[in-house]
């Protein structure tokens, strides 16, 4: 429970960091657009205005460095992992992002294939699919995550673009909140999209899902209906389980 409380402190500073660049950013591109405007309806005061706007570009410049500077730290360090392990022992930290009315139901078989993943990394992820999908929820109800072993064959895969064929493990996170419009749907893995109030979303959830599972080699996708609720699956390829069974024999030492 200590270190699950350190993680949440941890992933809370995270955010908050870059919810503030987020924020930064925001104001930045007011500035530039509201000078824009100004420049546009008059032709006085251009110099200072223009000065004000190349200010602006270049402190969104070093904000974008340091964000990407801050992006590069964090490579992967994949682990063999079995995500229903790895979601049991989440179970208080989840709970409590979720909140007290929120009930988290987790469901797996008993033999559920390893994957090789960053155990961290897939930690962040699906916290940040816990408390979406309690926000969707309105702090109230039910988040189911499923887990399943799936191969996906090829004529599964000719069929449908944003997959290929192999063996994976599926982690779906349902919520029967509020769903996405087909507008917000088409852009939710865009970084900094967000419908949240200011200082709520930072807008990078799910863009973050997005980079981490293409990274680990494998998919994410949405299914949502609007006032229904929402279903966020990821893919995450089968490790193989015996890597040295595939190499060739080491030759006997002497
Ligand atoms: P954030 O949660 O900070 O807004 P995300 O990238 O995680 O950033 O999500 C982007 C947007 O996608 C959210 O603002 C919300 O509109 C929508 N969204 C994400 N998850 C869900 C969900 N489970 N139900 C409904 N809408 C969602």
């Amino acid at each position: 429970a200590r270190t699950a409380l350190a993680r949440s402190q941890k992933l809370e500073a995270v955010g908050k960091l870059t919810g503030g660049v987020a924020h930064d950013f925001n104001n930045i591109l007011h500035i530039i657009s509201a000078n824009v405007q100004l420049m546009m309806k008059s032709s006085n005061n251009s110099e200072k205005r223009l000065r004000s706007i190349l200010d602006a570009v270049e402190r969104g410049s070093k904000l974008s460095s340091q964000l990407l500077a801050f992006a590069r730290r964090q490579p992967l360090h994949p682990n063999l992992v079995n995500v229903g392990l790895l979601l049991e022992r989440m179970d208080s930290l989840l709970q409590r992002a979720a909140g007290e009315s929120v009930e988290i139901a987790l469901a797996h078989g008993a033999d559920l294939w390893n994957t090789l993943v960053d155990p961290n990394q897939l930690e962040n992820v699906l916290l940040n699919l816990v408390i979406n999908a309690r926000d969707a929820l309105k702090g109230k109800g039910k988040v189911n995550i499923a887990l399943e072993n799936l191969a996906i064959d090829n004529a599964t895969a000719a069929a449908d673009p944003e997959l290929t064929a192999g063996d994976y493990v599926r982690i779906a996170v349902s919520d029967t909140g509020e769903g996405m419009p087909p507008e917000v749907m088409e852009r939710a893995f865009e970084p900094f999209f967000t419908t949240k109030p200011e200082g709520k979303g930072t807008g990078l959830g799910l863009s973050m899902a997005h980079g981490f599972v293409r990274q680990s080699g494998g998919h994410i996708r949405i299914a949502s209906v609007p006032g229904q609720g929402t279903t966020v699956s990821i893919y995450l390829p089968r490790a193989e389980t015996q890597p040295d069974a595939a190499l060739p024999q080491a030759p006997a030492a002497h």
